[in-house]
């Protein structure tokens, strides 16, 4: 155990510090800083080192929380990096991005706050960086198999990584210009600066795993003939079908869809794009949706310089403290406040939108008129539905507007014509209870096959995909398999 009064001498959590919000909204750069080593082992000496590990519970990895927060505690990092690394292939990206279910089900939280064991993950992740330990782990043995793995967010990373280490030969395919998936064009830099993805992929090639851009499977190479080629396949195409709105003046120009913002505004800043072709600069912009999407386009339209920026949800403002129906253990929805939501904006509740104001007869060059508003009433609930309220409509200002209402699912690509793979009635990849669709060696792990949910979800089914993987290929295997395949029956971000 770290301490074994730690948690009674320390009662606060304490976090890393941010960037300060005037500086950080003049670039891309993360806003997350360093923790200084003394708060750090601190802080990881709160934990108690339960007999029973809730937080182990809460892991979709199966993190191994009490004993790396025992070995920082000891300032013994690099013994506490690679407890870590045993069962997570990306700290890097749990520590920065993930939402943490694992202090929500911390023992010390039930009278206490959890202990900050995100952030004692990021900082072995820094430290990993610092001393330059992203050493490739090549196979001893090569074996005759060959896998095609399609997508390169990080279920299909993890499950590359995992299978590319067990020996067999992985390719893996994405259709975009570069590898990472949301975590190149989604997630914006100011929460992950694209060189930590860099460094994991410039390891992974070294090991061997192959990468190759630009071909979309299903269009340029039919599944099929991927499954010809390779012994097995793994879809990890994510659930990239975003969720619409079609209320009166949807066409209307400037109506977006958050992914193309923030993905265009990414590729801008990774300099793969010149131009903006959609740009906040001096505008309002009203966000439709308050999740992780939304408070993304909140800090990405500050920082191209928007005018105001507003964002709606159609629900009740959560609670600060759990509810009666989150109770501990369980992940509660609490009010959020993000990183961008410190930066500006204003959040509106119970706000739902009725249509979009157009500029009357101005037509622009695609024969569209442009948006200046949105009408939005008070959300009523009828008979377990949220309806707006008639008489309460109110029209608010808007020149941009961005709709972030989460993802109903994969896209179909040619799956089901091409390998007859079926979708689930949530519209996600059908499975079993090995990773497998219903087309012989055709696995589906992530988003595509769980609905669009998080990164550590994503890591734990590429890990848990590639252990059913060998198995089928080899008949046996060693490799951990932390989760069974379970689908998010709705979309979060
Ligand atoms: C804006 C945004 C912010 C987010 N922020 C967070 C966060 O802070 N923390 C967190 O935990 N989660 C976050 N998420 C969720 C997280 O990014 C996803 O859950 C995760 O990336 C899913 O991983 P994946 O590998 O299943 O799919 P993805 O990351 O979606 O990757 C799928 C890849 O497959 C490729 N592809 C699709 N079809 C084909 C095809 N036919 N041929 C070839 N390639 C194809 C796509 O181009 C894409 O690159 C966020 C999501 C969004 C949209
Ligand atoms: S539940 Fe919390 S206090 Fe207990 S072992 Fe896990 S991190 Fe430590």
């Amino acid at each position: 155990m770290a301490d074994p009064r730690g948690f009674l001498k320390v009662t606060q959590r304490v976090t890393q510090p941010k960037r300060p919000v005037p500086i950080r909204l003049m670039d891309y750069r993360e806003v997350l800083q360093r923790q200084q080593q003394g708060t750090l082992q601190q802080q990881a000496g709160r934990c108690m080192d339960c007999g029973v590990p809730f937080c182990h519970n809460g892991c979709p990895l199966g993190n191994l929380i009490p004993e790396f927060n025992d070995l920082v505690y000891k300032d013994r990092m690099d013994d506490a990096a690679a407890r870590l690394l045993s069962t997570n292939n990306f700290p890097e990206l749990t520590g920065k991005l993930c939402p943490a279910p694992c202090e929500s089900s911390c023992v010390l939280g039930i009278n206490q706050p959890a202990v900050t064991i995100k952030q004692v993950e990021a900082e072995l992740a820094e430290h990993l960086m610092d001393a330059g330990d992203f050493t490739p782990c090549p196979p001893e043995r090569h074996t005759e198999y060959r896998v095609a793995i399609v997508g390169s967010g990080p279920a299909g990373l993890a499950a590359a990584q995992q299978l590319t280490r067990a020996g067999h030969t992985v390719a893996v395919y994405e259709r975009d210009e570069a590898i990472g998936g949301l975590l190149r064009f989604g997630i914006p830099d100011f929460k992950l600066e694209k060189q930590v993805v860099d460094r994991r992929l410039a390891q992974m090639a070294a090991e061997g795993t192959i990468f190759r851009t630009g071909i979309e499977i299903g269009t340029d190479i039919t599944w099929d003939a991927l499954r010809r080629d390779y012994d097995a396949v793994i879809i990890a195409t994510g659930a990239s079908v975003p969720r619409d709105l079609p209320v009166p003046g949807r066409e209307l120009n400037g109506v977006h869809h958050a992914m193309e913002f923030l993905a265009e505004n990414n590729r801008v800043v990774a300099g793969l794009k010149q131009e903006r072709s959609i740009d906040a600069a001096g505008k309002h912009v009203v966000i439709l949706g308050g999740g992780d999407t939304g408070s993304d386009c909140i800090g990405t339209a500050l920082r191209q310089g928007a005018a105001s920026v507003t964002t709606l949800a159609i629900g009740k403002q959560p609670g600060t403290e759990r509810s009666e129906n989150h109770p501990w253990p369980m992940m509660p929805v609490l009010f959020e406040v993000q990183s961008s939501h410190e930066e500006g904006g204003e959040r509106s509740y119970l706000a739902s939108t009725v249509n979009f104001v157009s500029d009357g007869d101005r037509h622009d060059a695609n024969n569209l008129n442009k948006v200046i508003g949105v009408t939005v009433a008070e959300t009523e609930f009828v008979a377990g539905k949220r309806l707006p309220k008639p008489g309460t409509e109110r029209v608010i200002k808007a020149d941009l507007v961005l709709l972030a209402l989460g993802f109903t699912g994969p896209e179909d690509s040619g799956l089901d014509e091409q390998v007859s793979t079926e979708f689930n009635n949530l519209g996600n990849v059908a499975r079993d209870g090995y990773y497998m669709t219903n087309a012989d060696a055709v696995f589906v792990a992530g988003d595509a096959g769980r609905g669009a949910s998080l990164i550590v979800w994503a890591i734990a089914e590429g890990r848990a995909c590639a252990a059913s993987v060998d198995k089928f290929l080899t008949g046996s295997t060693t490799l951990p398999a932390p989760v069974a395949p379970t689908d998010r029956a709705i979309s979060i971000i």
